[in-house]
């Protein structure tokens, strides 16, 4: 008898507090749940049953299975103990050129003997815009929902962007020979205030200067570049410290100053400044790196396949420069995914240090996501899964064969996975990638319309008697 009242009691207790707890819960738009979530905050939180709730384009609460009970969602997407993890962000890249991917990989001296010819010959407002198209998809097939960009035309490479709802960085290059898009750099400058007034209150592109390197510009047209970015506040992005002709070149130009040395030294070293590659940088150029605050782009595929030297990256992190990762242009990277970069980081810095445990892989995942927001000055809305940040978000396959058992995910992430284990990709709290298949964008004709460029390639490539295939 007792027992009955109690149950009773209990019974009618839950009935009463029924519609005050659906009343009571907060609305939401997304809601992930049964996810092993990695946030990537400052002390690496994870949750092993996580969820994580999204309301219009940002991340309103992070935690365990006891979130579900407090968000009543439009959308739940339940990831079945899947990697839950922030977007990853690629640093550095040239997306339009996954058209040349695969040409003339192992030419001596490529960038000037190969690559710049043949841009001259085929970069054209199409090109840039198949070509972008393309990469865009392997980016968000691959968990990338952030790039920085440098290249011609980059107005196209934007409407790209907008369309498949990327993130992104996009900086026009201004270089002192002519080129596609302008005859030289003061057409460039020209050219990038354009498009910077334009796209300057897009809500997920910032347009940027992308001078392309110290020697390929004089000292005034870098000095006024720096001078415009300041004012305008956007990002700078160079390629910086990269080869020994651009050492060479500066050396004689300076009076044997390092690249660094020189851009700090004509006042162009600045929080603006976004460096790509800095493989050929000593201790007092990393001093001068972390006093101006500016950021670092680290491409260990690129740097490795053009025998051009492993940057010191991991001692740059340790002494917490804002260094992320980037894979460098599809002709030098040959892949726009970071995922396909987190094998050989942890690798080569371990080979290059005689260390196994330097660059756990942690560290590689930081680099990846904080890390790389941090260098596009980005880390106050992107690059963890925190509240109040953009809810750019990946999911990651772990039933996958390469990826079963998952012990640990940052192993897991940097050892086993590849680009192609990422499930679902969202950007700005939208699906943009559901289970492979791409939702803004139709990608069968994208691809379509990249093999039909080919066509121009190829005939381009055998005509031509320079070009090496
Ligand atoms: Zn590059």
């Amino acid at each position: 008898m007792k027992l009955k009242r109690t149950l009773l009691a209990s019974a009618m207790a839950s009935l009463a507090l029924l519609p005050f707890a659906s009343s009571a819960m907060e609305k939401a738009d997304l809601m992930i749940t049964d996810a092993m979530v990695l946030t990537m905050n400052q002390d690496k939180t994870v949750y092993e049953s996580g969820t994580v709730v999204v309301k219009d384009n940002k991340i309103i609460a992070v935690g365990d299975a006891s979130l579900e009970k407090r968000y009543k969602a439009e959308q739940v997407l339940d990831v079945d103990g899947d990697i839950v993890m922030p977007g990853l962000i690629n640093t550095h890249t040239h997306v339009s050129m996954t058209v040349f991917r695969s040409l003339a990989d192992d030419v001596p001296d490529r960038l000037h003997r190969y690559i710049f010819p043949l841009e001259k010959k085929l970069v054209s407002r199409d090109m840039v815009r198949i070509g972008a198209n393309l990469g865009n998809v392997e980016m968000v097939k691959g968990g990338v929902t952030t790039y920085a960009d440098m290249y011609y035309f980059e107005d196209e490479v934007a409407k790209t962007v907008d369309k498949i709802g990327m993130r992104a960085i996009l900086g026009e290059t201004v270089i002192k020979f002519p080129v596609a898009d302008a005859a030289n750099a003061e057409e460039g400058i020209k050219y990038a205030l354009n498009f910077i007034e334009e796209y300057k209150d897009h809500p997920r592109i910032t347009p940027a200067f992308a001078p392309h390197a110290p020697y390929t510009n004089t000292t005034e047209v870098l000095q006024k570049i720096s001078k415009l970015s300041l004012e305008l506040d956007v990002p700078v992005m160079i390629h910086l410290a990269e080869s020994h002709r651009e050492v060479e070149k500066i050396a004689e130009r300076s009076e044997g100053l390092s690249p660094v040395q020189y851009m700090d030294s004509i006042g162009a070293l600045n929080k603006n400044l976004v460096g790509a590659h800095m493989i050929l940088i000593d201790d007092h150029d990393i001093e001068l790196v972390k006093k101006s605050d500016m950021g670092v782009a680290h491409n260990m595929s690129a740097n490795i396949k053009s025998a051009k030297g492993v940057s010191p990256a991991l001692q740059m992190y340790d002494e917490n420069v804002r260094i992320g990762l980037g894979t460098d242009g599809p002709m030098s990277g040959n892949t726009l995914s970071t995922i396909d970069e987190f094998n050989q980081v942890a690798k080569v810095h371990k080979l290059v240090n005689k260390d196994r445990a330097a660059m756990p892989p942690i560290k590689v995942i930081d680099m990846a996501t904080m890390g790389a927001a941090k260098a596009l000055h980005m880390e106050d809305k992107i690059g963890s899964l925190e509240v109040g940040k953009l809810a750019d978000i990946i999911v990651i396959d772990t039933k996958a064969p390469n990826m079963v058992p998952v012990y640990n995910p940052y192993s897991a992430l940097v050892y086993s996975a590849n680009s192609g284990n990422v499930r679902h990709t969202i950007v700005d709290g939208k699906i943009i990638m559901q289970d492979r298949d791409m939702l803004t964008v139709n990608e069968d004709k994208i691809r379509q319309e990249a093999l039909d460029f080919t066509k121009v390639v190829r005939e381009t490539v055998i005509e031509s008697g320079e070009v090496v295939q």
